[in-house]
């Protein structure tokens, strides 16, 4: 279901005009469905019927209050990198109990935190951090529950820069180390290791990658246990694909169906992390045409969005659908652009070579696909404010995250006390 379509020539998310969000809202602004992100939820938890596994969805796809707390009510957990988003997803209604705190480096304040809200379950991602987790808990007095994340030396994903499984990456403990720190943390009276996680990389369309993967956790998993410790719980991890050019998002069922087999093999817990494929698509970004100009052979849109509001393209090369908000007439001219924001930097790019017709100066253009990795990886770079997030339901919407005023941009900063008040002019800094 794609939640973003034209009526009335308009481009409108679920039944509300984007037109008339960006007249109350002003630009730019994300816009979330929240109909299409229970819609792809629900499709993802019937898929994981059959297997028993759980959902944590990864906050750092999109940490909106709002969006976590429509999984949350829906029965997801929440899969965390760090204190900030534990203390999102317990604010959105997330039980401490179903959250995975995951995380190449954690800080023993990240990890007292967790451990004093009582999260399901730390991934253990080196033995320095082993260790450190054990002294903390051993200071609370109490054990901690952790799964240890094994790097299984797979290389998946979408782009070289969103691939985690690589024996060189820097994510999990090495396979054949493994085992050695799982008995090592079974003998830890302040450690209750409770399983194996993995997570491969992000933007995975090819299910084999996955299977090779999952199967070679099971393996390891089978010598820990014959070692005579039991590992009750496998965390599959995120990574499932969506398509950015207009194709198919990774269909959930076979997907579902590799998770049955491995539940009915191993009998364990299963839990996968998922965060770009429930949101991705159910998000948009709109901005404003400040300008149109040709520059060599290339004709650039200029809008009031930038790198700043949606690093991927910059980041990651990534392409993003680009759609008028206003359809244009069927006879327009298609004109390939190059949408560009204001931000000081070559890289700020939006879209490259984009067909887009009939988009002149004042028009709202809608950047689609934006859901995930857009808001949560946005800045002030250039003075700029940080973007607002609309959520819609069907004719209703709401501000979910406002704009700053310029005051509250500023807020965190301060002048250097000796700069401040008349002595400063004396010391000749003023
Ligand atoms: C980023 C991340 C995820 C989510 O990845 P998606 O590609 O967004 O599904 C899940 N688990 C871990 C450990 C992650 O780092």
């Amino acid at each position: 279901m794609n939640p973003f379509t034209y009526h009335h020539g308009e481009l409108h998310a679920e039944d509300t005009p984007l037109a008339a969000i960006a007249q109350q809202v002003g630009t730019p602004f994300y816009c979330y469905a929240q109909e299409a992100l229970e819609e792809r939820y629900r499709r993802l938890a019937a898929a994981c019927a059959e297997s028993g596994t759980k959902i944590a969805y990864a906050v750092k796809a999109n940490g909106n209050l709002a969006v976590i707390a429509t999984f949350a009510r829906l029965g997801a957990g929440a899969d965390i990198v760090s204190g900030g988003e534990l203390q999102r997803a317990l604010a959105a209604g997330v039980p401490a109990d179903r959250i995975v705190f995951s995380g190449v480096g954690k800080t023993t304040a990240e990890i007292d935190m967790a451990l004093e809200h009582g999260v399901g379950q730390l991934n253990v991602e080196s033995e320095d951090e082993l260790a450190d987790i054990s002294r903390v808990a051993a200071s609370r007095g109490t054990q901690a529950p952790i799964a240890l994340r094994v790097n299984p030396d797979v290389a998946a994903g979408g782009h070289d820069k969103i691939s985690t499984g690589r024996k060189t990456d820097k994510f999990g403990v090495a396979f054949d180390r493994a085992a050695e720190l799982y008995a090592r943390a079974a003998a830890d009276t302040h450690l209750a290791p409770r399983g194996l996680a993995i997570h491969i990389g992000s933007q995975i369309h090819d299910i084999s990658a996955f299977e090779t993967a999952i199967d070679r956790l099971v393996v390891l998993r089978g010598h820990i246990r014959d070692a005579g410790h039991a590992v009750p719980h496998l965390d599959l991890g995120g990574g499932l694909g969506v398509a950015y050019d207009g194709g198919e998002d990774m269909p959930p069922a076979p997907y579902g169906g590799l998770l049955a087999r491995v539940a009915a093999e191993t009998g364990a817990e299963l839990t996968i992390e998922p965060g770009r494929w429930l949101v991705a698509g159910a998000g948009l970004l709109v901005g404003q045409v400040l300008a149109t100009k040709d520059a060599g052979d290339r004709r650039f849109v200029i809008v009031d969005a930038a790198m700043n509001d949606l690093i991927r393209p910059a980041l990651y090369e990534a392409s993003h659908p680009v759609w008028p908000v206003k359809k244009p007439p069927e006879n327009a001219a298609t004109d390939v652009i190059t949408l560009a924001g204001p931000v000081c930097e070559s890289t700020d790019v939006l879209a490259r070579d984009v067909a887009l017709s009939g988009v002149g100066t004042g028009d709202l253009v809608a950047i689609g696909m934006a859901g995930a990795y857009g808001a949560v990886l946005s800045s002030g770079y250039n003075g700029r404010r940080l973007v607002p997030e609309v959520m819609v339901r069907g004719r209703d919407f709401t501000v979910v995250r406002r704009r700053p005023t310029y005051e509250e941009s500023m807020a965190l900063d301060s002048l250097p006390e000796w700069m401040a008040g008349p002595d400063g002019a004396e010391r000749g800094v003023a």
